[in-house]
């Protein structure tokens, strides 16, 4: 019982760590990337400061609202699919009860225990039991709009605030490599904190997040210096 609840809490607070990490990771190369490509074509401060604030809460914004849009119509699936379970256990129980223990047979449970599961289960709480053995709701899946959205938008500022300080502090004729320097040490950073979440290879989550991020600055630049020089 003991085990069980820290397993849950620890599944759950892997869920939203990585989700966070990731979000702070779009937030980190994306304002980033703004920066770098307006500090290329004019690096006054004042330029680079207002690409910074512009990017970063553009950025958060639409992360949250994508999230929220996105979660929202899971959480509408899964109350649709409850309403529809609530239906069929009402109208055809019986029918209900012989899919419930199936679905323990197809686990490896002998049809006469699979079918007594599925009758207490049933007695005890036949909605909860099908939303969790059948459709697969349960609380770790749970669709949280509004829970996943604030996180997503204070993981992605999080991520922008580098960036946002270095506009504010770093040379300005120098601003380019500043920023890309010190992203590149954080995205390593967040690189290693997520392969470790996820129990995945460091190393190759470092070199792939330090490839592409390089790969997203560079190009931001020489588009930047670019149209910096036709001007
Ligand atoms: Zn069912």
């Amino acid at each position: 019982m003991m085990n069980d609840q820290l397993e849950k809490h620890y599944v759950i607070r892997v869920g939203w760590l990585r989700a966070s990490v990731l979000g702070a990771n779009d937030g980190l190369l994306s304002t980033t990337s703004i920066v770098i490509g307006v500090a290329a074509a004019d690096p006054s401060r004042n330029a680079i400061i207002l690409a910074a604030l512009a990017g970063m809460i553009a950025g958060a914004m639409s992360m949250a609202a994508g999230e929220y849009v996105s979660v929202s119509s899971q959480a509408d699936t899964e109350t649709s699919d409850l309403e529809r379970e609530k239906r069929e256990l009402a109208e055809i129980p019986e029918i209900e009860l012989q899919e419930l223990a199936k679905i323990y047979e197809k686990r490896g449970v002998s049809k006469e225990t699979a079918l007594q599961v599925a009758t207490e289960l049933t007695a005890h709480d036949a909605l909860a039991a099908h939303a969790h053995d059948e459709l697969g709701i349960n609380e770790i899946t749970q669709a949280k709009p509004f829970l996943a959205s604030v996180a997503s938008f204070f993981s992605f500022l999080a991520g922008a605030l580098l960036p946002m300080i270095l506009a504010i502090v770093a040379p300005e004729k120098e601003m380019v490599y500043y920023q890309y320097g010190f992203s590149i040490i954080f995205l390593m950073i967040l690189g290693a904190i997520s392969a470790k979440i996820g129990g995945s290879s460091i190393k190759n989550s470092v070199l792939r997040i330090c490839f592409w991020g390089t790969v997203a600055m560079v190009i931001t630049a020489l588009v930047g210096h670019f149209f910096g020089s036709v001007n």
